[in-house]
């Protein structure tokens, strides 16, 4: 099986490691650049992307997981994820920095405060069967993608229809919600699938 890492800095560590087992990945936490070493693919879940910023660089990660990435590592972030692999954040904190990342900007909270958290439907490009049923909790969207980045996902229904909430640009996968939290394995399925075709 494909070994993934979770980026255990903070955030729901625990979820992905679950949804990665069940999804039929050998998974586990990532806190240290040797751990990097040892990981296939990697998950950046669900947090606070200010927060995550700064224990990058306290945990000496930051470097070691942009080679990562430069080198081809799949890597798939979920929410504040979704965030960290960002070029461009708006209301975001001036000094939070992302990993070299997908070519998109991205809007922090994105959906306002009456609506910290809600759930509609998305359909994933990719994802055969229903739409999803996703859980978005203070959550991003995305306001601009580059030409090599793709758009996989958009909210089908409801006041936020169409916001774009799901993108990949070769081996990166990001979303907005949180399948992690709703027992709905296709997107941990989906980027197993991604690790095992580049390893
Ligand atoms: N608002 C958070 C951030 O900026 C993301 C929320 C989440 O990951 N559920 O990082």
């Amino acid at each position: 099986a494909p070994v993934i890492g979770v980026l255990a800095l903070q955030g729901d560590v625990r979820e992905h490691v679950a949804a990665l087992a069940a999804a039929g990945a050998d998974a586990r936490p990532v806190r240290r650049p040797a751990e990097l070493d040892a990981v296939d693919g990697l998950v950046i879940p669900g947090g606070e992307s200010t927060t995550m910023s700064k224990l990058a660089d306290i945990f000496e990660m930051r470097e070691p997981i942009d080679k990562r990435i430069a080198d081809g590592m799949p890597v798939y972030g979920s929410c504040a994820g979704l965030i960290m692999l960002a070029t461009e954040v708006l209301d975001g904190r001036p000094d939070q920095r992302g990993f070299a990342g997908i070519d998109m900007t991205v809007r922090r909270n994105a959906f306002g405060r009456q609506v910290d958290s809600f759930e509609a439907p998305v359909t994933v490009v990719g994802v055969p069967g229903e739409p999803f049923h996703a859980v978005f909790i203070r959550a991003p969207w995305v306001e601009r993608v580059g030409a090599g980045v793709e758009v996989i996902g958009v909210v089908s229904d409801g006041p936020a229809a169409d916001r774009i909430v799901a993108v990949r640009q070769g081996n990166l996968l990001a979303t907005s919600f949180h399948p992690e939290l709703t027992g709905d394995l296709r997107v941990h399925a989906y980027f197993v699938d991604l690790v095992r075709a580049a390893s």
